[in-house]
């Protein structure tokens, strides 16, 4: 989940990595750490608690070197401690190792190989670069082969970029699962674990694969598979927007994100239409899916709740039955399949190990999957069938915002055209286009008016500990995401319920001065819905109610212009973005980088 740099000759070293961290400390941000060499003699390792800034602040000016490694972590063996941060490093001090994953065996190699070395950290990490020591060390191995001993004896993921202090002319690479790039230079080299971190050094990259490693010297890189032979490999191109990455005038990420949004829609509207308004998606896909009798989502978090939508898209337009698994759960618990299935996966990053894990199950069995992703360059994208993208532009903010309405709407786009070429009525009639263009209305209003989000947020969130948002259908699962929203970056214990559900026994929970968020957007229940309200306002729960047009009743607290029921998450999906924003702005925490997150999950 962490990030990774590493920078081979290049006299700017220290200030390549530390960049490089500032734009991947959204992927984990515990702790963080750099160690470079001058290859003259003299070599630093500098390591810190928290955030890349008190990195910076502990890096004194003699700090400089040709080469480097550098790691934000986001722990998951080991407190955030200065011990417990990357580099970790050999008993020897000889070798000093940057890893991103995690190890399934680390008990197990510790006690088959290195019960006679004293570790200084807790960190799984630590085996991997105290067994290339040992290889060396003690059978006499070269550091190549070491590496490589070591990484055929590895379970579990792996980014990892080695540095031996005898030989500084080299960085070892290894990747399994794991994101990893090669970046290349002029004269100087690069390896990270995504194209943001070094966008401004090159636009060349090679792509490692899984149960690989490669040898990067300043002028040269050698790809082996893990049997050390000699593998071949084209260059990829990738260009990030530079202005994407940056946050212009806004105090947060997240801000600018919310904000984005209508463009965002608008922009999906132009790359997914033509000029007849006619939806155009890859044929050879729209083949593949008109041929299943069941579609599997699979996904985690805000994609899942993204895919819950989806369902109801897929149901409507394409009348095909359709499913929605968490990725975590589905990849252990495989349902019994129907005869032909197909596959899509939702993933900001395109990186989530939950979610690949299914992917490369199904790819398996030889069943065909689609990925919807922001990120092109993605290990998914990369292992799926077909890939439709976003184009929501780099989403930094931990707390998917922007991500989340991308997705709902290519969902829509690719039930639209599936609906069209199944000949079902509701998709020849479902004008997309043209909701597109008003759910990008609509955010615009809703992004217009801060002063209001912030006064709500102030009236109905400041100074509690529980909430709930509530709906039913489509407003259900937006309370889901709306509930994930507030939960994840203000640390308010919220849930997101079905409304209906609520009295058979949460309705306990319901006491004076909880804000209870009604979303009542569909016509249909939207009399059911008023009667749980009025439910928990007779506990004396606060409520809050955001209905839509054709629902509203005068004492609503916001109304929102009416779009196809499936597509209201996209109005009151910013909704809760907005009140999970001022909540946690108004209780003075960071909103871009919330306690215990990672942006881009790369463990199982
Ligand atoms: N498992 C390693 C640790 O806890 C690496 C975590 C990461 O990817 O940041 O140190």
């Amino acid at each position: 989940m962490c990030g990774i740099v590493g920078v081979i000759g290049s006299t700017s070293t220290t200030d390549i990595l530390l960049t490089g961290l500032k734009r991947l400390e959204y992927r984990g941000y515990d702790s963080a750490g750099l160690y470079v060499n001058d290859q003259s003699g003299h070599d630093y390792l500098v390591k810190t608690v928290g955030k890349i800034s008190q990195l910076e602040a502990a890096l004194t000016s003699d700090v400089q070197g040709t080469v480097g490694i550098a790691h934000t972590r986001w722990a998951t063996h080991g407190q955030p401690s200065v011990a417990n941060a990357h580099p970790q490093f050999s008993d020897s001090k000889r070798f000093y190792l940057v890893h991103n994953g995690v190890l399934n065996n680390y008990h197990q190699l510790r006690s088959d190989y290195l019960s006679d070395v004293d570790f200084a950290s807790q960190t799984d990490t630590e085996v991997i670069v105290q067994l290339v020591a040992h290889f060396v060390e003690h059978d006499d191995m070269s550091t190549f082969a070491a590496f490589q001993k070591t990484l055929q004896l590895l379970d579990g993921s792996y980014a990892i970029l080695l540095v031996d202090q005898e030989q500084p002319d080299q960085i070892f690479v290894g990747k399994n699962k794991s994101p990893l790039l090669i970046g290349i230079g002029a004269n100087f080299n690069l390896v990270s674990s995504d194209a943001l971190a070094t966008y401004d050094q090159t636009e060349d990259y090679l792509e490692l694969h899984d149960q690989e490693m490669a040898v990067v010297r300043q002028d040269d890189v050698k790809i082996y598979n893990l049997d050390g032979q000699l593998q071949q490999r084209e260059m990829t191109q990738i260009t990030i927007d530079h202005s994407a990455v940056s946050k212009g005038s806004y105090p947060t990420f997240m801000l600018k994100e919310i904000d984005e949004q209508p463009v965002v829609m608008r922009r999906i509207g132009q790359e997914y239409f033509d000029d007849h308004r006619q939806a155009i998606i890859d044929p050879e896909l729209l083949n593949a899916l008109s041929h299943t009798d069941r579609v599997y989502f699979v996904a985690a978090g805000t994609s899942y709740h993204a895919s819950l939508v989806g369902k109801r898209l897929f149901e409507s337009y394409t009348k095909i039955p359709t499913e929605v698994g968490v990725a975590s759960e589905f990849g252990y618990h495989w349902p019994i399949l129907s005869e032909k299935p197909f596959f899509i996966f939702l993933s900001q990053s395109g990186e989530t190990a939950d979610s690949r894990q299914v992917l490369v199950e199904a790819k398996r069995r030889h069943l065909p999957v689609l990925v919807i992703t922001n990120s092109a360059n993605s290990t998914l994208a990369r292992e799926a069938n077909y890939t439709l993208l976003l184009h929501a532009g780099p989403e930094i903010a931990v707390a998917s915002t922007k991500a989340y309405t991308a997705q709902i709407a290519v969902e829509a786009t690719l039930a639209k055209a599936l609906g069209e070429k199944l000949g079902i009525k509701a998709a020849q009639n479902f004008d997309l286009l043209t909701q597109l263009g008003l759910a990008a209305n609509g955010m615009e209003t809703l992004v217009s008016e801060k002063e209001t989000w912030s006064q709500l947020a102030e009236n109905y969130l400041s100074g509690i500990n529980d909430a709930f948002y509530i709906g039913r259908g489509v407003d259900y699962d937006v309370s889901l995401e709306a509930a994930l929203k507030l939960k994840e970056i203000s640390y308010v214990h919220t849930e997101g319920f079905a409304a209906g559900e609520l009295k058979h026994g949460t309705i306990a929970l319901i006491e004076p001065g909880i804000p209870v968020i009604a979303f009542i957007t569909e016509k249909s229940t939207a009399a059911h819905t008023r009667g749980n309200v009025q439910e928990v306002v007779a506990r004396g729960a606060k409520v809050l109610v955001i209905a839509n047009q054709d629902c509203q009743e005068v004492q609503d607290q916001i109304i929102l212009p009416t779009l196809a029921t499936e597509l209201m998450p996209l109005l009151t999906g910013v909704c809760g973005q907005l009140l999970a924003y001022y909540a946690t702005l108004q209780r003075g925490l960071n909103v871009d980088q919330p306690r215990n997150l990672a942006k881009s999950v790369t463990v199982e």
